[in-house]
Parts: C-alpha cells; structure tokens; sequence
C-alpha cells in the first residue's frame, strides 16, 4: 500500500455502505446480559504502522468473550510450554457449535481445539498460580502488556454467565472426569467466566492484532510473547477463529481471526496490520453480521488475504 494512501477515508466509507447490514442479524442471548446490547452499533479499526485509524463505535466498551480464548492460549502456551497445551487439547477444527459436548466422549477424549469452549477451559486449567486472582492476573497481565493500560471486567455479565453458564459447568466436570482438566472445576470456570467478561472495545482489538502481526512485540517494541506462541494461536485462529464459518471466513477475508459473541471480531494480517470490527448483531454462526461485512471489503480494498 503507498505510504499516502488515505486509510481514514476507506474506513470512513466501508462504514458508512456496510452499516445497514448490523440489522440483519441478531443479538446473542443465551447470556442474559448480552441481549441489552443496541444491535444497531458499528465500528472498524485498523492499526498500521502509521497509527490506529478507526470508524463508528469504536470506543464502545464490550467483552471479550471467545476471543480471550487467543490471549489465555499465549499464556498457557508461554508458561506451561507446548507439549503440556497439547497433551490436553487438540489442533484439529470441528463441525460442532463452539459449545457441543458431543466430541468430547466420542473421539480421543480430549478436546479437538482451544477455540471451542472445551479447549479453551481445559487451557485456563493449566494457566499457573495459587488462586483464581492470582492465574487472572496472567491473562490480564499480558493484555496489559500489549494495550499498555490496566484491564478490568464487566461484573454484571461475569455475574450473569457464572449465573447460567450450565452448559459449560457441564463440559468442565465431562472433562475433569476424563482427566482433561487440571484443577477444581468451579476454580476453573470461575477464571474462564471472568476471562470472557474482559472489557474491550474495537480500538483496543485492532491494536492486539497489531501485536500478533508482529509476532508477539507490543508498541514500545518489547517482545512479550514467543514468535513461536504467537504462530500456534494464528493458526488456530484461521482454522477455528470463526466457528463453524472458519472455512468461509478464509476464502472470503483470508486472516487468521478471533470473533466473540458480544459482537467484536480480532484479525491479524501478518507483518502488515492489526484490523478488528465491533458489531452485536450475529449471524446464525454466532459472527457480527457487519462485521464480516466490513472485513470482506476491507480484505478486497487492502488485498489482506494471506492464501
Ligand atoms: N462466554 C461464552 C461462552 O463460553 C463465550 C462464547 C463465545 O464468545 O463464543 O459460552
């Protein structure tokens, strides 16, 4: 891309013509608290070497969610090392909902990704430390670390999915029983519910991004992950980011990404730029309707796909 090309005005119109697609999607509701989102909001950010540019709501305050399973990953990855991550879960993508139970007893009795919520709780189960604080701090640590600001959580969702996160309560003790999971269980989920409830918004998203596209080197230019850590999870980002879409998303945008359902979606263009949308409103695989949207123009505009 020449160095003048003007990123605020593309971002700016892919806004302004994508807008109209958040209303096609619905909001996610099985965690109660998410449903009081305002499914009309938008935003994109693109961090490049010239600064962050953004558009729409992007300082709109949300949560992670399934996108903190990426930063839990890097630092079970950094602190356990590989052979431990992958002696508890798989690297393969799977054609369940990022939910499903079903895998679990049928195939090698471990669970097939990170990515899904199996995977991801059977991770935060090796993520090191006396108390829940204490392994929290490591995930909010290393988010620190790249936005350069403290991190807090949205208490009233960490309340809610604690509340009614039964299906995940379930898939914990299933693994526990099949010594999939280090731990005590309630332990456990407690870190994964208050990891999924980490605040964000669609600024702070494009900027880890940016810090994966680096392979791991925040904007101070100090190395906070491996390269290596910072290569498994793009991977799995790109076959298993998007949920059952993952497949899609790699023709039709082409990077490693992460979405969440409260709306947001984390994508790495490596060596290049961070890019990250925000929109609540999901399509029926659980991905912001506009925000793929934006991405699909946003990849043909900036020629991001990296096949
Ligand atoms: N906290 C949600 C859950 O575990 C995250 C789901 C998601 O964003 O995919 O069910």
């Amino acid at each position: 891309m020449n160095a003048l090309f003007d990123y605020q005005v593309l971002l700016d119109e892919i806004l302004k013509e994508h807008r109209k697609h958040a209303e096609r999607g619905q909001l996610a509701s099985y965690i109660p608290e998410l449903k009081k989102a305002d499914p009309k909001m938008a935003g994109v950010a693109l961090m490049t070497t010239r600064g962050l540019f953004e558009a729409g709501d992007t300082a709109v305050n949300f949560t992670l969610q399934s996108i903190s399973k990426v930063i839990s990953l890097l630092v079970a990855l950094e602190h356990r090392g590989v052979e431990a991550v992958f002696a508890k879960v798989g690297s393969e993508p799977t054609g369940d909902s990022f939910n499903s139970i079903v895998k679990l007893e049928t195939s090698e009795q471990k669970p097939l990704n990170p990515m899904i919520n199996a995977g991801a709780i059977a991770v935060c189960s090796l993520i090191p430390g006396q108390s829940v604080e204490e392994r929290f701090g490591l995930i909010a640590g290393l988010l620190e670390k790249i936005l350069a600001r403290p991190i807090e959580i949205d208490e009233s969702v960490y309340r809610s999915e604690k509340e009614t996160g039964h299906r995940n309560r379930a898939l914990a003790y299933f693994l526990k029983d099949i010594n999939g999971l280090e731990g005590d269980v309630e332990e456990v989920l407690d870190l994964y519910f208050r990891q999924c409830s980490i605040l964000v918004n669609c600024a702070d998203l494009a900027r880890i991004g940016m810090f994966l596209a680096t392979k791991g080197i925040n904007e101070a230019g100090s190395p906070i992950v491996s390269a290596n850590a910072v290569r498994l999870a793009s991977t799995f980002m790109v076959t298993c980011g998007m949920y059952n879409g993952s497949g899609e998303f790699a023709i039709q945008v082409g990077i490693p990404a992460k979405s969440g359902i409260a709306g947001g979606i984390l994508g790495v263009v490596p060596g290049r730029y961070g890019v990250a949308t925000f929109g609540p409103a999901l399509d029926r695989k659980g991905n912001s309707v506009v925000g793929i949207s934006m991405l699909r123009r946003l990849s043909e505009v900036l020629d991001l796909s990296i096949f």
